[in-house]
């Protein structure tokens, strides 16, 4: 795979930049942090809608920083047998701590731990979140391993793993707007010859909804559009565009009751975190 870098991820520029921070300056910038008695947050949870960049991020801040990256799905941990989904996360925090600097990256943490009360009645939820405490107290900055997450419900995690000293940095990762989508846009035909009529504001203003996964699947097909008129054609146009927008509809958007939560904990969160 090709290494990633900050410009393979279109817009989002704060939230780059306060993950940047999150996990590049306990290693580039320790003393800086001690002398001023700061301390970097330990775990970063990225919250947002589907395919809004929320691994993409994560894989591009390790990759920039240069630290090994551990990826597991919440579900993948979860084992009927007694005992196995602990030893499961046991083993990957070993794993990080043997392979260090490093990034161990949760995907969908809310399929790992459920707030007490979802995960229904065998335990195993309660017996992993206790295990990735135990982890996460456990892990000391100097170590060289940071924790991150994704979800789209974080209001499924359970709030143990949201306090100060866990996950103690929330980072909302929205839907791209019309400026975002433009510099996505540009991300995805990078390597794509462009004729002269495409203008890549004007298939901003017109993919409102799309998410970032929406708008790579609709390069793709813009550009399958243009060889299926002409295998041999140069480059792709504004009607292979428009073609691929006839074929290429936006994920549904995250409903008004999805992004008032957000918005909720976003606030509830910046205030618990200040
Ligand atoms: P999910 O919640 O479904 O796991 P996600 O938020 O983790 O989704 P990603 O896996 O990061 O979404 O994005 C899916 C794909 O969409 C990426 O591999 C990339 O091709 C494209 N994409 C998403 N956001 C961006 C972006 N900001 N810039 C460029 N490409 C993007």
């Amino acid at each position: 795979m090709l290494q990633l870098t900050w410009d393979d991820v279109g817009g989002l520029s704060a939230v780059k930049q306060r993950l940047q921070e999150a996990v590049l300056w306990p290693q580039q910038h320790a003393d800086a942090l001690s002398r001023l008695g700061a301390t970097a947050p330990k775990g970063v949870l990225l919250y947002g809608p589907p395919g809004c960049s929320k691994t993409l991020l994560a894989r591009a801040v390790a990759a920039t920083a240069g630290l090994n990256f551990l990826s597991v799905k919440g579900g993948e941990l979860y084992s009927k047998y007694v005992g196995e989904s602990e030893r499961a996360v046991a083993a990957l925090f070993a794993r990080a701590r043997g392979a260090t600097p490093a990034i161990v990256f949760f995907d969908e943490i809310d399929g790992l731990v459920a707030a007490r009360g979802d995960a229904g009645s065998s335990g195993v939820g309660e017996r992993v979140l206790a295990q990735l405490l135990t982890e996460l107290d456990g892990l000391q900055p100097r170590l060289g391993v940071v924790v991150l997450a994704a979800t789209n419900r974080p209001d499924k995690v359970d709030p143990a793993l949201l306090r100060p000293g866990r996950f103690d940095r929330l980072l909302l990762v929205p839907p791209p707007d019309a400026a975002a989508r433009q510099e996505i846009l540009r991300v995805h035909t990078r390597n794509t010859p462009l004729a002269a009529d495409v203008d890549l504001a004007d298939l901003a203003a017109r993919t409102q909804g799309f998410t970032g996964a929406d708008i790579s699947a609709l390069c793709r097909e813009a550009a399958m559009s243009a060889l299926e008129e002409d295998l041999g054609t140069a480059a792709v146009a504004a009607r292979h565009f428009n073609l691929a927008l006839l074929r290429v509809q936006p994920s549904s958007s995250p409903s008004s009751d999805t992004m008032a939560m957000y918005d909720q904990f976003q606030r509830h969160t910046g205030l618990a975190v200040a």
